[in-house]
């Protein structure tokens, strides 16, 4: 399931790389990350659940309004991305609310910087509908900034145990 939902995701334009950049650059300031690190974080991330059915059903959905296979208003309002739609967000929500508040204040932080690999995606380059892959992606990004905090904070209170 997991290899399915990354093969998803990478045949819509965005590589593992491209979300834990996104990590690496969020977390870089305050945390001893390496690539490598939030590259495994991000992968972790993708082993749940909540997190496989929330991006395999935004990418059906943003996949079916490119073929039209959505009914009006709502084609519409998905192949327009219109500001106000929010679902998107409210589905990408679910795999933050997994992760606590910490991938929560970051996924707004996310939303409005639109690092990397999301201002491409926020552009809809050929004819690509991304309505709810942008948001997913920066949930993913996300949570995966989270779930570093959270394992960098718990190693440094077992070594003052130490
Ligand atoms: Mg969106």
């Amino acid at each position: 399931m997991k290899k399915h939902v990354i093969d998803m995701i990478e045949k819509r334009g965005v590589s593992l790389t491209d979300i834990a950049e996104i990590v690496y650059e969020l977390q870089k300031g305050y945390l001893p990350v390496t690539m490598d690190i939030c590259l495994d974080v991000v992968d972790s991330v993708l082993e749940k659940r909540e997190v496989q059915n929330a991006v395999l059903t935004g990418i059906a959905l943003d996949i079916a309004a490119e073929k039209r296979e959505i009914e009006e208003p709502l084609l519409s309002i998905l192949l327009a991305d219109e500001p106000l739609y929010g679902v998107d967000e409210i589905l990408a929500l679910s795999i933050t609310n997994i992760y606590g508040s910490i991938a929560f204040t970051n996924f707004g932080y996310i939303d409005k910087l639109k690092p990397g690999v999301l201002s491409r995606l926020n552009r809809h380059k050929n004819e690509q509908c991304n309505t709810f892959l942008d948001d997913l992606v920066a949930a993913v990004a996300s949570a995966a900034c989270s779930k570093l905090a959270h394992s960098f904070e718990k190693k440094e209170r077992t070594q003052d145990i130490d």
